[in-house]
């Protein structure tokens, strides 16, 4: 069985390794993500405008991402995918005398390739690796663009399988087979709201399917074994350490310079944006709990996450606290005896959370409203 859960869901490719035919695809791109109501995002929080530790100015700024430096020898990447699909996904890249880690494959070689363009106007060091944070979609389909430049591609242990599984699997599969129990759901809705809520669903699932029919998938070639972490990456002067948390895809690895107290968290942490917890091996109860150990953390943390601006510990705090609303929500709906199906349309978005990124709700609000119910039942 195709994995269809396992799928990314945010959008975009380019045939690989050439970056003005991908370019040039862009614009088809730009309909579906129109259609997303995507806003300009900010590469930092408001919270952030005056820490020392951030260069206000980017050294690369090409719209769809920017490069910051953001500590010593550490360097963000933050994604602005309402001016292009190139990235998709933040990253980043940590610089030593040694070597250099680079942070995500992000969702296009385009992309992979900005960041290694980014790394050489600071640094000529050797790449030591790429190193995706999960396997999903968007921070791994540039993967092909690090394996042709023979950089070591790093990821979680099954991060490889599952990228076969879920997007392998896509490939010169039947694409009417493949979306028609999702046509046939948004025929089935009972209600406006989740008529819209399938709708959007399908888009996304077809450009997934899209997209995997038209990329070369690069796989990771130096398994991360999650027995063996915490794990030190010496890059002479700059210390990684590698980490790994359930979570948001079973597959999730962060990089953490505790010297400087700055964390890569990937998708563990969605800035300003609800969680997107469809994965299969998604869990609610393990993502808070992991939530809680970032929050035990310095104070002055930097983080930069998956999605969204670069942020510190409030922006942790804002996640749980999305969590928290949806359980509440949630909470209510189980005890009225709603059934999880429906529940998950049902959740009212709080007038203080408007502003708050929702990338498509079947991805995000309505899997973690069926999760919380299924880990109900299990208690
Ligand atoms: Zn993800």
């Amino acid at each position: 069985m195709i994995d269809v859960f396992g799928l990314g869901g945010e959008a975009v490719n380019s045939m690989p390794f050439s970056r003005r035919s991908f370019l040039a695809k862009s614009s088809y791109f730009g309909a579906l993500y129109a259609a997303a109501k995507l806003l300009p995002m900010r590469a930092l929080a408001a919270e952030l405008a005056e820490d020392s530790r951030i260069s206000q100015t980017p050294i690369v700024d090409k719209g769809f991402a920017s490069v910051r430096k953001i500590g010593e020898g550490l360097y963000a990447t933050v994604s602005d995918p309402s001016k292009g699909f190139q990235t998709v996904c933040n990253g980043g890249f940590l610089v030593g005398k040694d070597g250099a880690l680079l942070i995500e494959g992000f969702i296009s070689v385009a992309g992979a390739a900005f960041q290694v363009d980014a790394v050489r106007m600071v640094s000529q060091v050797p790449f030591k690796g790429a190193l995706d944070t999960h396997y999903h979609f968007d921070h791994s389909m540039g993967n092909a663009f690090y394996g042709a430049n023979g950089i070591p591609l790093w990821a979680h242990a099954n991060a490889a399988k599952r990228i076969v599984e879920s997007y392998g699997a896509l490939q010169g599969a039947d694409k009417a087979a493949f979306l028609g129990p999702l046509e046939k759901a948004i025929k089935e809705a009972k209600t406006e709201t989740a008529r819209k809520h399938r709708e959007d669903y399908l888009a996304h699932i077809t450009n997934v399917f899209n997209v995997s029919n038209s990329t070369v998938l690069a796989l990771p070639n130096h398994p991360i074994d999650p027995s063996k972490l915490p794990m030190k990456v010496d890059l002479g002067g700059v210390t990684a350490v590698i980490e790994s948390y359930p979570g948001h895809s079973g597959t999730d690895v962060i990089v953490r310079v505790p010297e400087q107290n700055v964390v890569y968290t990937g998708d563990l942490l969605f800035s300003g944006m609800y969680p997107v917890c469809f994965d299969t091996q998604a869990t609610v109860s393990g993502w808070r709990q992991t939530l809680k150990i970032f929050a035990s953390w310095d104070k002055d943390t930097l983080f930069v996450p998956g999605h969204g601006p670069i942020c510190g510990q409030e922006g942790i705090a804002l996640l749980r606290a999305l969590f928290d609303d949806i359980e509440e929500q949630a909470q209510k709906m189980h005890k009225a005896g709603v059934p999880a199906a429906e529940a998950a349309d049902l959740y009212v978005v709080p007038e203080k959370y408007k502003n708050i990124g929702i990338f498509a709700w079947d991805f995000t609000i309505g899997p973690a409203i069926t999760k919380l119910y299924a880990e109900w039942r299990t208690k």
